[in-house]
């Protein structure tokens, strides 16, 4: 790459920093900010999402959002409700219409039974919903179990509530797999809860029925919560099925059930996601809600509602163009020198080994980014037992990834 684009990213990169991190120091006087916000950092992975903005023929394997349009009868849904007038507030835990269609979809497909007047609450997004269940259900000094790597909105949304994320390392060796084995070890008399995440991000591993109940066990043996991100539950390839957990016998009761609009139907700037479980814990999530969101988008809850009613065939079409592309990136990354990674069985991320490097993986992925233009997401981004690995989101089709895999190749044989 020539020096002169280098140094263009460089000046990016410091725009970036200034904005995020000097201008409000300047400007907001540091003793303002409450205590809380000492203990939360910014997202590793919203950095690499600012940078693809603005770096040209950059291609972005970084930030974990569907390339695809959101589906024509969900958009036409959206257009008829803001047409007749549907742009006033909503009930706080969103219309009844939706919550009933959700109900409905759970007991269908989540094996779920729920009170749609009580025991669902729609949210912006699967990410407010963790954040409000974590401020329902997390004391100050309590410790909640956490997979790493992880999502990284769960410490963040721990943390906020005073509480404590205690993580439990996933070993390539066993296919990353969240096993209530290395759960149990990590439990103290301070534990509270635990989140589980199927399929997972970053690492696409898939939680099945027996993993599931083996959870459970110790959910019901030591009295925890479970908070469950089932937000990428439509990604996963056969013969991998998703499966949850508050369908088990005395889960119901102890569970929240997140889901989201974002990946299954390509709706991520719609912000419409929903909590479900017992209406107790249901309630105070409504009741934060009314503080903050008040409630989710109006038109958008409408949209909602013809997603989960139409959007069956544009389902299937896009898991296949997944699918392709999982097997595509699978396979040219294991051809990299240095480079391996096992086969994910749902979401749309390869967590790759680059340990063969003995660098950071922030120095990998910055080398990537400058040398390459591809950005990708460090695995220390993702928690601290993830040195070593980064995060490649398959969200472009196969001629893209195709040119990124040649670049990735390129640039990494420098680093040798
Ligand atoms: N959970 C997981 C595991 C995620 O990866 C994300 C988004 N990347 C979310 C929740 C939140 O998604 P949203 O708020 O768009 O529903």
């Amino acid at each position: 790459m020539s020096k002169s684009c280098t140094n263009l990213i460089e000046q990016i990169k410091n725009e970036i920093i200034d904005h995020k991190t000097i201008r409000p120091k300047d400007n907001v006087p540091q003793s303002f900010i409450s205590s809380r916000m000492s203990a939360i950092s910014f997202s590793g992975i919203r950095r690499s999402f600012d940078l693809a903005q603005k770096i040209p023929g950059l291609i972005s394997l970084g930030l974990g959002e569907p390339d695809f349009d959101t589906p024509l009868p969900i958009r036409e849904a959206a257009k008829v409700a803001l047409d007749k007038g549907d742009t006033h507030y909503t009930p706080n835990a969103g219309y009844i219409e939706l919550r009933k269609t959700i109900a409905k979809k759970l007991e269908l497909e989540n094996n779920i039974t729920t009170n749609p007047e009580q025991d669902i609450v729609v949210t912006v997004g699967g990410a407010e919903a963790l954040f409000l269940t974590c401020q329902v259900l997390v004391s100050p000094g309590d410790e909640v179990l956490v997979s790493d790597p992880a999502f990284v909105n769960y410490e963040p949304c721990i943390r906020a509530a005073g509480g404590v994320p205690v993580f439990v390392p996933l070993d390539e060796k066993l296919n990353f797999h969240f096993n209530a084995e290395t759960i149990k070890a990590k439990i103290t008399p301070k534990t509270k809860g635990i989140i589980i995440n199927s399929p997972h991000n970053p690492t696409g591993h898939v939680l099945n029925r027996k993993d599931l109940e083996d959870i459970a066990a110790l959910a019901i043996k030591y009295n925890l919560f479970v908070i469950s991100d089932e937000v990428y539950e439509k990604i996963i390839y056969s013969p991998a099925k998703h499966f949850s957990i508050a369908s088990l016998p005395n889960m119901f009761e102890r569970t929240i059930t997140i889901c989201s609009f974002s990946k299954s139907y390509a709706m991520s700037g719609w912000r419409i996601g929903y909590a479900a479980g017992d209406h107790s814990i249901i309630e105070q999530i409504t009741k934060l809600q009314q503080f903050c969101g008040i409630h989710a988008p109006s038109f958008a809850q409408r949209a909602a509602e013809a997603a989960l009613n139409n959007a069956g065939e544009w389902l299937k079409d896009m898991v296949t163009e997944y699918n392709a592309r999982r097997d595509f990136l699978v396979k040219a990354v294991n051809e990299i020198p240095g480079l391996s990674a096992v086969t994910p069985d749902g979401a749309f991320y390869l967590f790759v080994n680059a340990k063969s490097f003995g660098r950071p993986s922030q120095e990998i992925a910055d080398h990537i980014l400058n040398d390459g233009k591809v950005a990708v997401v460090a695995g220390s981004a993702l928690g601290k037992h993830s040195e070593g690995y980064l995060r490649l989101c398959y969200t472009v089709p196969v001629p893209k990834l195709k040119e990124a895999v040649m670049r990735i190749k390129a640039a990494l044989a420098k680093l040798r």
